[in-house]
């Protein structure tokens, strides 16, 4: 069982969107992208919506949406559709079939095969208008019924309908306050221990992020929007009531609201548990730090990517200093665990690069009275960015990740960068004009 589920009971005439992330649900239950579709559909009279996972549920509706969080999902699309007895190819099912989320909005093309649309575009924005058009087009002839349904979306702002879009448009929302929230945010009732973010309420108080790093997707989506303070508090009060949460998971990529610190403050005077994900150094000074230790976090993660030269280039201008003062601040308060990321396999990462890295992180984890824990990651070249046509080469990758392991070995600091061939799919797949599955 989970709760809060939106009831709606079945009528005839009910029209129904299945909403499917392609993986698993421990992970899954907390995509914020399913959750705004779960609760949007569900909140127009007419309609109902149902949360579909790798591990859990079944597709069992005629208008099926994927979300597509990172690229190796995309194998699981062919097996969820086989289970539910949906052909792959468009010509072969009566079902429409569509696909959105971070990796749709970086490269369309990808799945457009498959897809018999895609949303590049804030979900609140072009759902409704969707929605709207396949009502007035669900009568008579199927075949008939799915094209001209497919010909009035083509022309939404946002919504790429291969064969009749003569090319991908996109479409977001100017300020968060016009989109409803998606207060419901169900999670089974004896909440199994694996779930990513325990028993946790989603606040998403901005969405894109200021900042131009040139190996980040997230610039490309919209610019940065915020959430008002007052309307934040008020989603805070009302999704507590409802989904009886004592903590709150701060949704965003860098957390850069102007009113951050009151945000905090409010959950504090709330008596709630909050955490923060990947904290932005340059704007996380000691009172900040103070406030995240009062809402009960106890690891703090930050991602210096590499030394401070090419850390510039690649468009993070923060300082070796900065994290270092950032370090010192983290000190003074007694936190458990202190993660920093980096990528090796960035142009221009020669060995003095690497060394400088090396010395960044002996120094670092020298300073730290907390565990320091680093984990080393390959980059993956993402379409859209400003490195996208950086060849991911796995030959290099392996030799940087042993000069590094040398380095730091020398100094007793262990480490192991993961899923080398697991990148590199994820690299072929996301430059691929055209995936192919089986
Ligand atoms: S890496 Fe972080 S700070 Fe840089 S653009 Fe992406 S989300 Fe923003």
């Amino acid at each position: 069982m989970e709760l809060p589920l939106i009831q709606k009971s079945w009528k005839k005439g009910i029209n129904q969107l299945d909403i499917v992330y392609p993986n698993k649900k421990f992970g899954g239950a907390y995509n914020l992208g399913v959750l705004i579709i779960y609760n949007l559909v569900n909140n127009i009279p007419n309609w109902i919506c149902s949360r579909v996972f790798l591990d859990e549920g079944k597709i069992t509706s005629s208008l099926v949406g994927f979300t597509f969080q990172y690229e190796p999902d995309y194998y699981n699309l062919p097996k969820m559709l086989s289970k539910a007895g949906i052909s792959l190819e468009k010509e072969k099912r009566k079902q429409i079939i569509f696909a959105g989320g971070p990796c749709v909005n970086a490269n369309p093309n990808a799945l457009s095969k498959y897809m018999d649309f895609l949303v590049i575009a804030d979900a609140e924005l072009v759902l409704p208008k969707v929605l709207a058009a396949y009502e007035v087009n669900k009568a008579g002839d199927e075949k008939e019924a799915k094209k001209n349904f497919l010909k009035e979306i083509a022309g939404i702002s946002g919504i790429f309908v291969p064969g009749i879009s003569s090319k991908p448009s996109c479409a977001y929302l100017k300020s968060l306050d016009e989109a409803p929230y998606p207060l419901y945010q169900p999670l089974p009732v004896g909440l199994p221990k694996d779930y990513v973010f325990g028993n946790a309420f989603l606040l998403e108080p901005e969405r894109g992020c200021p900042f131009v790093c040139k190996f980040c997707p997230m610039p490309l989506r919209g610019g940065v929007r915020i959430r008002s303070l007052e309307k934040i508090k008020d989603i805070i009060g009302k999704g507590i009531a409802l989904n009886k949460r004592k903590k709150v998971i701060l949704y965003t990529a860098s957390f850069t609201h102007p009113a951050r610190k009151d945000i905090l403050k409010y959950l504090i005077s709330k008596n709630l548990e909050f955490s923060v994900p990947s904290i932005k150094v340059e704007l996380a000074d000691r009172e900040f730090l103070e406030l995240i230790k009062k809402g009960g976090q106890r690891t703090l993660t930050i991602a210096p990517e590499c030394n401070e030269e090419l850390r510039f280039k690649i468009g993070k201008h923060v300082k070796d200093e900065q994290y270092f003062k950032f370090i010192e601040n983290a000190n003074g308060l007694s936190f458990d665990t202190i993660k920093m990321y980096f990528m090796i396999g960035i142009p221009g990462q020669d060995e003095k690069a690497l060394e400088e890295m090396a010395a960044f992180i002996i120094k670092a984890k020298k300073m730290c009275r907390a565990e320091c824990y680093v984990s080393i990651n390959p980059f993956v070249p993402k379409p859209g960015t400003m490195l996208s046509s950086h060849k991911f080469d796995e030959k290099v990758i392996k030799k940087q990740a042993k000069y590094l392991q040398n380095l730091l070995g020398k100094e007793g600091i262990r480490f192991k960068v993961q899923g080398v061939r697991q990148a590199k799919e994820e690299w072929v797949l996301a430059h691929s004009k055209e995936v192919i599955l089986k």
